[in-house]
C-alpha cells in the first residue's frame, strides 16, 4: 500500500488502518513489548510485621482462584440498622409497580454535563453526579444559587406526575472530598493526608458535619467521600486523599467522618436535612497498587487486603455508611468492579451491607469483555449503580435489553434497585420537598461562613508537621521584620491541591477563592497585628536591610488521580527556583523557615539542609491563616507524620515496620522545644533521573525522555537531533528557532509536494487509557506561520502493530493562521479513542499534512482538558 493511498484514507476521519507494511513505513515498532507496565521493575509491597503477623493466622481455606477472597476468613459484621419491615414492604410495593425501564434508570448514573433534566425524566434516571470538571451550565464558577436551581430542575423533572409508574425522586452526588470543593466560596479543608497528620477524630466529625451542611446549601444530597484508602506507595497520585499508611489511623477516622457527614445512627440527626449520604471509597485496596499506579493492580495477599486495606471498612459500615464506591483498580488482576467475592460475598453477605455499591467513572468498562456502554458483568458481580457519566445512554439500552432477555436475572436487578431506594427512603428524599425548600438550602450565609472557616483553620494548625527546628528557629516573634519568599505563598490554588473547583485543581487564580486566605495573607495579618513588618519578595534575593528571619513557601503543583502518579518520591519540580532562594538565604545569618506544600511525603533533604526549620503544611485548603498561627507561636505543633518520610528518592513503597530506615518515621513530629539537630542529611537521591514527567512528549523544542522527533514522507525518515533536518523529497523540513530564546521551537515546513508526517515517536507503547477516559487533552503549543486555504491537517496516533487513528484538525489550524503568535491547540484524547485507537498501545503522535504549511511547534503535552479544547469531530457520519 503506497502512501498516496494512505493519504486519501487519512483524510477520512476516524480511519483505523491495520497493515504491517504501512506500519514499517511509518516507523512504528511492531516488536515492542505489549505494555510499558510490563517492563516496570517488580517491587513487592512491604507490610508491617504486626500486620503480616496476622497472615500467619490465615485459616487453611485459602482462595483457589486468584483475585477471589474467602469472606469467611474476614471479621464478621452485621448491618447496623435493624431491618425495617414497614420500609421493606413499601419497597416491595414500589418494585412491583416499576417498569423495567424505570428500574434501569435507577442503576445508571449520568454526569450533569451529559444529560438534561428533561432527558433524566424521559429515562427515569435515579441519580446524577457532577464530575470534577462539571458544573451547572458548564460554568465552573456557577454561584451556589445556580447549583441549587439545577438541583430543583433535576428533582422536579424526575417526579413529574405525568410520568407513568411510581414517583421516585432523584439524588445528586458530588466529590466533596475536602469541603464542598466544587462550589465557589465553599470552605476548603486540608486534604486527607493533612487531616491524618492531625489525628483528631472529633475534628474529622466536625469537618464532615460542615461539609454536609455546605452541600445542603446548594441542594446536593450525596458526597463521594470519605476516601478510606490506606496509601502504601507514595508515588500514587491520590496519596493526599488517604489519611495514612497506617490502617489504624484510617480506621480511627472511618466512623467519625461518616457520622459527621450522615449524622449518628439512631439520633434524629441521621440523614436529616443538614446531612448527606456518605460513600466509603474506593473498595478495595486503591492505595495498595503496584508501583503506586492509579487504577493499577494490588498484588498482595488476601491477608494484606484484610488487615491493611480492608481494615477501615467495618468501622465505616458500623457508622452506617450508605454507599460504597468500587475501586477502579484490581486485586491480583481482577478488577474490583467485577469482583463478586468482594462486592457480594464480603461486603453484602459477610458484612451485611444493606446500602448500595456505586461504580467509579466508567470503571465497569475496564472489566475484561466490557465496554463503557455494555457491561452486565458488573451488576452480576454486585455493583448496584453504574457511574456512566457520558456513556449512560448506551449503557441504559444494553442493560434494558439484557434485563428483557434474562441475561440479567430480575432478582439481581430488583436487589440493586431496592438498595438504592432503601437509601433514598432513609435519607428522607421520598418525603422531602424540592431541594430549594429543604432546611438550610439557599442559606448562603452558611457557605464558607466564619464559623466553618475557623474549623478549617484549626485543622490547618493541627495538621502542620515540624520536621526540623534547629536552634529553635521557631516560633518567630510576630513583632519582627520578616521576608517571605516563594510564589506558593500567595497561591491559594496551590495550597488547595486537586479536586478544587476543577478536577485537577488547575487553571485557577486567587480571585476564584472569595473569602479564602493565602499563606502570605495569614502571615501578613499576624505580623501587622503585632506591629511587625513583612516583606514579600517571591525570589527572596532582593536587598531588604535587616530582617529577623525568612519564610520560604514552595511545593507541589495541584494534580488529581493518575495525573499525580510519579516514578519516584523526590520533590523535583521542573523549575527548582526555590533552591536558589534557599541557597541565597542560607548564606545570610538569619533563621530560614521552609513551609512545604505537598500531597505526600517527598524526598527534600537538600531543602531541609538549607533550612533551620522545616514545616510540612500538606495541602491546607482555603484557610492559609492556620500556618501563621503556629509559626508565630499562638499554638505549638501538634501534627505527626501519617506516612513514613523517605530517606531517598527511590524509597517507595516505604511503610512502618517494613524493615527499611525512613528519614522520618510514621508518627514523627517535633515541638518548638525540640531544637536539637544531628547534622546534614544525605543529599544522594539514589535515583538517576529525577526529571521528566510522563505527561510531556516535547517541551521547549526538546523531545522529552522516552520520545524522539522524526520527519517522515514516502518511506524516508529524518531524525531530528540538534540541527535542521530535511527529507530528500523535500516534502517536509524542520529547523530549530527561538520563540523565547535558546531554540525553544521547531519551524516545520511542509512544501505540499507529498504527504509529510511530523512524528513524535515513543520508545515503547504508552498506555493512555486512563487519560482518554478522564478529561485529558493532547495539547500542542504552536504558531501557524503560513497555510493555504486548501491545506488539510490531521493529528494521528499510532497504536500498536498496524493500528492508527486520525482526527482532522484543519479548522483549528486554519484558525490559528490569523495570528502568528504561539498558542495552545488541544484535542481531547477521547477523540482518538472515538476514532478507533487502542489507547493502551500508543507508540507515536503525528501531525500530517499534504498541503503547504509552515508551523512552529514548541511543546506537546498531555494536559488537563479545558473548555477551549477542540470538539471531537462527529465521526459516525463519515465512516466509509
Ligand atoms: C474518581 C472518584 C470520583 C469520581 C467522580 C473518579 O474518577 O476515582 O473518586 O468520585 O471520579 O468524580
Ligand atoms: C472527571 C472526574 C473524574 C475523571 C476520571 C474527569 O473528567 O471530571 O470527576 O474523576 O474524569 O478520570
Amino acid at each position: 500500500m503506497g502512501l498516496n493511498h494512505v493519504s486519501s484514507l487519512l483524510h477520512r476521519p476516524g480511519t483505523v488502518l491495520c497493515c504491517a507494511i504501512l506500519c514499517t513505513l511509518l516507523a512504528c515498532n511492531a516488536d515492542q513489548p505489549e505494555s510499558s507496565d510490563q517492563q516496570a521493575p517488580q517491587m513487592a509491597p512491604k507490610v508491617a510485621p504486626e500486620l503480616t503477623a496476622d497472615a500467619s493466622r490465615e485459616p487453611a481455606a485459602e482462595p483457589s482462584a486468584p483475585g477471589t477472597v474467602n469472606p469467611s476468613t474476614w471479621p464478621a459484621a452485621s448491618a447496623p440498622m435493624a431491618r425495617d419491615e414497614a420500609l421493606e414492604k413499601r419497597l416491595d410495593e414500589l418494585l412491583s409497580n416499576m417498569s423495567l425501564e424505570q428500574k434501569i434508570g435507577q442503576i445508571v448514573q449520568p454526569d450533569i454535563a451529559s444529560i438534561t433534566p428533561a432527558e433524566a425524566a424521559q429515562y427515569r434516571i435515579g441519580s446524577v453526579l457532577n464530575g470534577g470538571n462539571s458544573a451547572p451550565a458548564g460554568q465552573q464558577y456557577a454561584p451556589a444559587e445556580q447549583w441549587l436551581a439545577l438541583a430543583d430542575e433535576f428533582y422536579l423533572a424526575a417526579i413529574d406526575p405525568s410520568l407513568p409508574g411510581p414517583t421516585i425522586p432523584l439524588i445528586w452526588g458530588s466529590d466533596a472530598v475536602h469541603g464542598h470543593g466544587n462550589v465557589i466560596g465553599a470552605t476548603l479543608f486540608p486534604h486527607n493526608v493533612g487531616l491524618g497528620a492531625a489525628d483528631n477524630p472529633e475534628l474529622i466529625r466536625e469537618i464532615g458535619r460542615i461539609t454536609a451542611l455546605e452541600m445542603r446549601v446548594t441542594g446536593l444530597d450525596w458526597t463521594f467521600a470519605p476516601t478510606l484508602a490506606v496509601a502504601r506507595d507514595d508515588r500514587w497520585g491520590r496519596t493526599y486523599e488517604s489519611y495514612s499508611e497506617d490502617p489504624n489511623r484510617v480506621t480511627r477516622y472511618a466512623n467519625t467522618v461518616i457520622e459527621g457527614l450522615q449524622g449518628s445512627l439512631s439520633t434524629d440527626q441521621f440523614l436529616n436535612d443538614s446531612r448527606v449520604i456518605a460513600t466509603a471509597k474506593h473498595f478495595l485496596a486503591d492505595g495498595g497498587t503496584e508501583l503506586g499506579r492509579d487504577q493499577g493492580d494490588a498484588v498482595g495477599s488476601e491477608a494484606d487486603l484484610r488487615t491493611i486495606h480492608g481494615a477501615p471498612y467495618p468501622a465505616a459500615l458500623k457508622a452506617g455508611a450508605q454507599a460504597v464506591m468500587a475501586s477502579f483498580s484490581s486485586w491480583q488482576g481482577v478488577k474490583h468492579h467485577g469482583n463478586k467475592s468482594l462486592l457480594t460475598g464480603l461486603l453484602k453477605e459477610r458484612w451485611g451491607f444493606d446500602g448500595f455499591v456505586v461504580g467509579d467513572w466508567n470503571g465497569h468498562g475496564q472489566i475484561p469483555g466490557c465496554s463503557n456502554e455494555n457491561c452486565p458483568q458488573a451488576l452480576l458481580a454486585g455493583l448496584d449503580m453504574y457511574m456512566a457519566p457520558d456513556s449512560w445512554r448506551g449503557l441504559y439500552d444494553s442493560l434494558l435489553s439484557q434485563a428483557q432477555n434474562g441475561e440479567i436475572p430480575l432478582p439481581r436487578l430488583d436487589d440493586a434497585v431496592r438498595r438504592i431506594l432503601r437509601v433514598k427512603f432513609r435519607a428522607g428524599i421520598f418525603d422531602a420537598p424540592k431541594p430549594s425548600e429543604r432546611q438550610y438550602a439557599g442559606d448562603l450565609s452558611l457557605l464558607g461562613s466564619d464559623a466553618h472557616r475557623q474549623v478549617a483553620r484549626q485543622a490547618v494548625r493541627e495538621s502542620l508537621v515540624l520536621l526540623k527546628n534547629q536552634g529553635g528557629a521557631l516560633p518567630l516573634a510576630a513583632g519582627g521584620r520578616y521576608l517571605v519568599a516563594g510564589s506558593a505563598a500567595k497561591n491559594i490554588s496551590q495550597q488547595s491541591g486537586g479536586w478544587t473547583l476543577t478536577w485537577q485543581g488547575t487553571d485557577l487564580t486567587n480571585e476564584d477563592f472569595p473569602g479564602a486566605t493565602s499563606i502570605l495573607d495569614g502571615l501578613k495579618q499576624a505580623v501587622s497585628a503585632a506591629g511587625g513588618e513583612l516583606i514579600y519578595d517571591p525570589a527572596g534575593t532582593g536587598d531588604h536591610g535587616d530582617i529577623d528571619g525568612a519564610i520560604v513557601v514552595f511545593g507541589e503543583q495541584p494534580y488529581a488521580e493518575f495525573k499525580g502518579d510519579r516514578d519516584h518520591v523526590a520533590f523535583a519540580p521542573p523549575v527548582a527556583d526555590h533552591l536558589a532562594t534557599l541557597r541565597h538565604l542560607a548564606e545570610k545569618n538569619l533563621p530560614v523557615v521552609s513551609v512545604f506544600l505537598a500531597g505526600r511525603p517527598l524526598w527534600v533533604n537538600p531543602e531541609i539542609n538549607l533550612s533551620d526549620a522545616f514545616v510540612v503544611a500538606w495541602l491546607p485548603g482555603s484557610e492559609g491563616g492556620g500556618v501563621a498561627d503556629v509559626l508565630f507561636g499562638d499554638a505549638d505543633f501538634k501534627g505527626t507524620l501519617p506516612m513514613s518520610w523517605p530517606a531517598d528518592a527511590g524509597q517507595s513503597p516505604l511503610n512502618d515496620g517494613d524493615g527499611q530506615t525512613p528519614q522520618f518515621p510514621l508518627g514523627y513530629g517535633l515541638k518548638f522545644a525540640d531544637t536539637q539537630w544531628a547534622g546534614a542529611l544525605s543529599e544522594d537521591p539514589k535515583v538517576e533521573n529525577l526529571g521528566g514527567s510522563a505527561d510531556t512528549l516535547m517541551r521547549k523544542g526538546k523531545a522529552a525522555p522516552g520520545w524522539a522527533l522524526q520527519l517522515i514522507s514516502q518511506g524516508q525518515i529524518a531524525v531530528l537531533g540538534d540541527g535542521p533536518g530535511t527529507l530528500d523529497n523535500n516534502a517536509l523540513s524542520a529547523k530549530p528557532i527561538d520563540i523565547n530564546g535558546q531554540e525553544d521551537a521547531w519551524r516545520m515546513q511542509w512544501s505540499g509536494s507529498a504527504l509529510g508526517l511530523m512524528t513524535v515517536l515513543g520508545d515503547g507503547p504508552k498506555n493512555w487509557m486512563r487519560e482518554s477516559n478522564g478529561d485529558v487533552a493532547l495539547s500542542l503549543e504552536l504558531a501557524v506561520q503560513s497555510i493555504t486555504p486548501a491545506t488539510t491537517v490531521d493529528l494521528m496516533v499510532l497504536c500498536g502493530a498496524g493500528c492508527m487513528a486520525s482526527v482532522p484538525v484543519t479548522a483549528a489550524i486554519q484558525q490559528r493562521a490569523t495570528d502568528s503568535a504561539s498558542a495552545i491547540v488541544s484535542l481531547p484524547l477521547k477523540c482518538f479513542a472515538a476514532a478507533g485507537a487502542d489507547m493502551t498501545q500508543i507508540t507515536a503522535l503525528q501531525i500530517i499534512s499534504a498541503g503547504p504549511l509552515t508551523l512552529d511547534l514548541s511543546s506537546v503535552t498531555l494536559a488537563s482538558a479545558s473548555p477551549n479544547d477542540m470538539q471531537c469531530p462527529d465521526l459516525a457520519g463519515d465512516t466509509p
